[in-house]
């Protein structure tokens, strides 16, 4: 059994943010030595998130990130909703979504003009997570059409192939750990207060030896069938829990 393991995976990274908290999660991941995994908003558009405060350096913070050793994603393109998933999305979540029910052109389109971007700013991708976790097997297509072939959402324990594509799963939307497995944590910053850093700095403190790199997680991809077997039945049990409540 795998002990735990925490990736870190930041949401809604953007020139709009609060930069004041990622300053001082910064700060206690240079102490901790940890690399997060900062899923940024190449063309950000979403207006609640662009009433956060603007950082005019933001591609040049973003550039450092990555000379530090950690992981830049593409978190979506613009990251306006405009369509409604009916929990016909791929992972069930439902909600609304930015790629999910969009033609496959329209989806390559927006992945390939995100990674034009980021191919402009000199930042490298290999993986994409879409806002709100909905896709749709277009935006699988479009991904690897566009070279990217790992997405950071899932279900499971462990990393896991399926369709030609690395998942590294993301289970819990709060810093809620299990015993055992890749621990997937989503932070949105715009919704927390000094507390919520507070209790996350404590935890991450406490666990800081079991936080591991985007590398790292990658490298306990798993190809098992007892693995597999568990990845079933989690989702199982997740998607229930999500239909019931
Ligand atoms: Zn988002």
């Amino acid at each position: 059994m795998l002990h735990m393991k925490i990736l870190i995976r930041f949401d809604d990274i953007a020139e709009n943010m609060n930069w004041h908290l990622m300053n001082k999660c910064e700060a206690l991941f240079d102490e901790l030595n940890i690399k997060p995994v900062m899923g940024v908003i190449p063309n950000n558009k979403d207006s609640e998130l662009l009433s956060y405060p603007k950082n005019d350096n933001f591609w040049r913070i973003v550039a450092n990130w990555q000379t530090k050793g950690w992981e830049i994603s593409m978190h979506g393109y613009n990251h306006i909703y405009d369509q409604e998933t009916n929990k016909n999305d791929f992972f069930k979540y439902g909600g609304k979504s930015e790629f999910f029910g969009h033609s496959l052109e329209n989806q390559l389109s927006k992945i390939k003009k995100g990674l034009e971007i980021f191919n402009k700013k000199k930042i490298k991708i290999r993986s994409f997570f879409s806002p709100n976790h909905t896709y749709d097997h277009n935006t699988f297509k479009a991904l690897k059409l566009s070279g990217i072939n790992q997405i950071i959402d899932g279900y499971g324990l462990k990393p896991y192939l399926e369709n030609d594509i690395k998942f590294i799963p993301q289970l819990f939307y709060k810093p809620f750990f299990l015993p055992f497995g890749l621990q997937t944590t989503q932070i949105h910053l715009n919704y927390w207060s000094e507390k919520d850093f507070n209790n996350f700095s404590k935890l991450i403190k406490k666990h800081s030896n079991k936080v591991v790199s985007y590398d790292e997680a990658l490298r306990l991809t798993s190809d098992n069938l007892r693995d597999k077997i568990f990845n079933f039945f989690i989702k199982k049990i997740l998607i229930f829990k999500r239909v019931i409540f």
